[in-house]
């Protein structure tokens, strides 16, 4: 999500849109419609801070595409937010929502900010104040905001209940990734890392590859990478190394461990925001290399689990011939030319909006258990949500077969051809 140096990820997302456009041949009105988001908020948070002064951060949120459904997407909490990084990812929102063929549309929000300097008071007051500014264009049936990167159940509740004061109801729909017994379904945590599990499980099958003889390097430890190692490591797989961001060194670094990494002693060591404690980890026999490093690995998988960008011309160089398939748990990790590199090689890539759509999967079952007042079960959940996520891969492989696509460009296909028909359907182009 950080502004990273030379790189924008609106121009990616459109990139990636012209070239499936082209492919499906899809009308001249039809690409204008669908390579600009419909709608986007730009607007002011002043909040008192606990000093006594006031601060002013700086809101979006933008509605990419509602032709399938209500606007669907997360509000990120990041000093390096911009608003070209809330346009594409609420363009990915949109091709999300429609690979996993769920009843909605793709919008998306942020705040330039950063929770690790804000306390939890000022915190409630972001949301609030966010809440304030966008009430009347979000809403069950409009757009349906959740939590991203550096928000939380807790963020959301407040949202929801600064909603609810204003609309004098009470409006559960309005926002996912609530806490448990407070209109949140149960596994949504676990349903973004295990969903991306649920497609690799899916790929290495494809593949001939057993999960228990196979390696993987994870970039992040945040939500989606720690629930991602937890499947991974059920299946048998074996991690070799994470990485996290050393908020005091402003650096990344990547964690080895011979035999494999141990999920529950790094999460004993591990902030709420993904921050593994480096020197703890060192005494627990970890080797601390330099952050880039998780991409050097010797494994059959790689899952970048953190950032965009990650995987780009430079990086993808230095991937090892081990390499088979990259499970995308993060938003936009791969650039175009190192897609194209890595197209060459022959890795089988599982696309982002595919291999993370559990977790906007699970919060449309959200959204149905708020609807009918009955929650379900984890069980119950989580068999719905392996259902979900097997039907969209296997779709998405099989035109790939077919049509002898590359896995991204197929999950293009069949998502924007989802939506452009819903639009053409509509009448709006
Ligand atoms: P998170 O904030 O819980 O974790 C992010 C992790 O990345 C942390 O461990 C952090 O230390 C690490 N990190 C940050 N900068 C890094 C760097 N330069 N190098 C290495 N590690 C770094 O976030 P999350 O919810 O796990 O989301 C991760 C990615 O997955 C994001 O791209 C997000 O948009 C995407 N995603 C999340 C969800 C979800 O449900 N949480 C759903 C779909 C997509």
């Amino acid at each position: 999500m950080a502004a990273q140096q030379g790189f924008n990820p609106f121009d990616m997302a459109r990139s990636q849109f012209d070239k499936i456009a082209e492919l499906l041949d899809l009308e001249p009105g039809t690409r204008a419609l669908l390579r600009t988001p419909r709608r986007e908020y730009h607007f002011t948070i002043p909040v008192r801070m606990d000093d006594g002064t006031v601060k002013v951060f700086q809101g979006f949120r933008v509605q990419h595409n509602d032709a399938r459904g209500p606007g669907k997407g997360g509000i990120r909490f990041h000093p390096q937010e911009t608003i070209d990084t809330v346009r594409a990812l609420s363009m990915w929102m949109t091709w999300k929502t429609a690979v996993v063929n769920i009843p909605l549309g793709g919008a998306k929000g942020g705040v330039i900010c950063d929770p690790h300097d804000l306390s939890q008071r000022e915190q409630e007051a972001i949301c609030r104040g966010f809440m304030r500014q966008i009430a009347a264009d979000v809403g069950p049936l409009l757009d349906v905001p959740a939590p991203d990167v550096m928000t939380n159940a807790q963020h959301m509740l407040w949202m929801l209940d600064e909603y609810e004061v204003l609309s004098h109801g009470r409006y559960p729909g309005l926002i996912t990734g609530k806490p448990v017994g407070l209109g949140g379904s149960l596994g949504r945590a676990q349903a973004t890392g295990y969903g991306v599990v649920y497609t690799l499980r899916e790929a290495l099958k494809q593949l001939g590859l057993e999960p228990e003889k196979t390696r993987a390097a994870v970039q992040g430890f945040g939500n989606v990478a720690q629930y991602a190692i937890e499947l991974y490591n059920q299946l048998g797989g074996t991690v070799v190394c994470v990485s996290s961001w050393n908020q005091q060194e402003q650096a990344a670094f990547t964690l080895k461990k011979t035999g494999g990494v141990n999920l529950e002693e790094l999460r004993g060591i591990t902030d709420r925001y993904g921050g593994i404690d480096q020197a703890k980890a060192k005494d627990l026999g970890y080797e601390v290399l330099p952050g880039e490093a998780w991409i050097e690995q010797e494994a059959e998988i790689l899952i970048p689990a953190a950032l965009e960008n990650q995987i780009n011309g430079e990086s993808v160089k230095t991937i090892s011939s081990a390499v088979k398939v990259v499970a995308e748990g993060a938003n936009g990790p791969t650039t175009p030319e190192a897609d194209a590199a890595l197209q060459e090689r022959g890795v089988f890539t599982i696309p982002d909006f595919l291999a993370n759509a559990g977790g906007v999967t699970c919060s449309y079952f959200e959204q149905v258990q708020c609807n009918t007042n009955y929650f379900w079960e984890m069980d119950e959940v989580l068999s719905k949500l392996d259902v979900k996520m097997t039907a969209a891969f296997n779709d998405v492989a099989e035109l790939a077969q077919r049509k002898k696509l590359y896995m991204r460009d197929a999950a293009y296909v069949i998502a924007i051809d989802r939506v452009a028909q819903a639009c053409q359907q509509r009448g709006w182009v």
